[in-house]
């Protein structure tokens, strides 16, 4: 691993005057369990590392909803009550991260901001878009785990469990830099990749944090997360989903809209405006809930090896919007 200075940053006016302007010299570091492998794979070599860990870590309430520190571990998401009672899908993100031991190392903000597995990034051998180079090695290499929407020209899934529910309900991330706070919308905050920007994930400057989740009040509305991985074990997911009902009236089992938004499938966070649009205004059933799924694969574009995605990714939206309804999975 190449030697680096450390900066042991009390506060987050502290941590940002130890950022810069390039790209990936200085960094901040929460609990390292993304952050240090990289080092050691020589995917990434900065020349400081930023302890953003003294950040914010509680949950206050804010307007009627909740504003997460982004210092916080994941396991204290994940257990956190009102969280679970307020944000159901965040939870269940949560506490099905990684291992425990990583659910207590990572942080809200490192989630967020970790880079991509794809096999090819993670290799020092291969000099992919991500890495400056001109190429995707995905499209004609192993790509079982890549993206089936977006078109490239990178193929990287994002990697984040917690990104998707909080697109889903809508939060916006507050950043702080030199020139002061900014607030981005979840949605925005994640970028698709461009020939100009491939190497990024994100809109965050090198010179910026992201110091706070904040969610909006989340009304009556009902909420399903589910997750399909090869086995229930450690990893990531293959494709999941969460969903978002808004019901007509308390005990009604009609939707009158709905927010579907998919992980592991493409490079953002994806939102299926036909899914949602497959459930406003119907009753929730099993068969408007398999048409909806049938709707928010509508697009997609497996690559060579992982067209068995798709049927993964159907299965975990209909789940989801199952669950959400509070009607049994068969
Ligand atoms: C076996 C295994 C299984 C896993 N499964 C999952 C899974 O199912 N779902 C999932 O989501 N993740 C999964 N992970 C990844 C793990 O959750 C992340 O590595 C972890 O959440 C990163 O958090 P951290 O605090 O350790 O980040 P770090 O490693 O410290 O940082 C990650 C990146 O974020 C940047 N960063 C950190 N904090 C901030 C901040 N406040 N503002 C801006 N940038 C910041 C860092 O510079 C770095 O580039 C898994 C990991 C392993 C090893």
């Amino acid at each position: 691993m190449k030697p680096f200075a450390y900066v042991n940053a009390a506060n987050e006016k502290e941590a940002v005057a130890a950022l810069g302007k390039d790209y990936e010299k200085a960094l901040p570091i929460g609990g390292g369990q993304d952050l240090l492998a990289r080092l050691k794979d020589y995917v990434t070599q900065p020349d400081r590392l930023v302890n953003v860990k003294n950040l914010d870590a509680t949950v206050t309430r804010a307007n009627g909803g909740l504003k997460i520190g982004s210092a916080m571990k994941m396991v204290d998401v994940a257990e956190h009550a009102e969280i679970g009672r307020m944000y159901p899908a965040v939870a269940a993100a949560a506490i099905e991260v990684g291992t425990p031991q990583i659910r207590n190392q990572g942080t809200v903000g490192g989630n967020i901001n970790q880079r991509p597995r794809c096999w090819y990034f993670r290799n020092e051998e291969f000099v992919c878009y991500k890495k400056g180079g001109n190429r995707c090695f995905s499209p004609q290499g192993e790509n079982q785990f890549h993206a089936i929407f977006g078109s490239g020209p990178s193929y990287i899934v994002h990697p984040s469990s917690l990104a998707v529910p909080f697109v889903a309900y809508d939060a916006t991330f507050r950043l702080v830099g030199p020139r002061g706070e900014r607030m981005v919308k979840a949605a925005d905050y994640f970028t698709m990749p461009t020939k100009e920007n491939v190497e990024r994930e994100n809109v965050l400057e090198p010179d910026e944090l992201l110091t706070h989740v904040i969610l909006p009040p989340p009304g009556s509305i009902k909420s399903g997360h589910y997750e399909v991985r090869y086995k229930t074990s450690h990893d990531w997911p293959i494709a999941f989903a969460t969903v978002l009902l808004a019901m007509a009236g308390s005990t009604g089992s009609t939707a009158q809209s709905a927010r579907v938004v998919m992980g592991a499938v493409a490079p953002v966070p994806w939102r299926s405006k036909e899914a949602e649009q497959a459930l406003a205004g119907k009753p929730i059933t099993p068969e408007t809930a398999a048409a909806a799924a049938e709707a928010a694969l509508t697009g997609a574009e497996p690559l060579s090896q992982n067209a068995y995605k798709v049927q993964v990714a159907k299965t975990a939206v209909e789940r989801a919007i199952l669950q959400a309804a509070g009607l049994p999975i068969t």
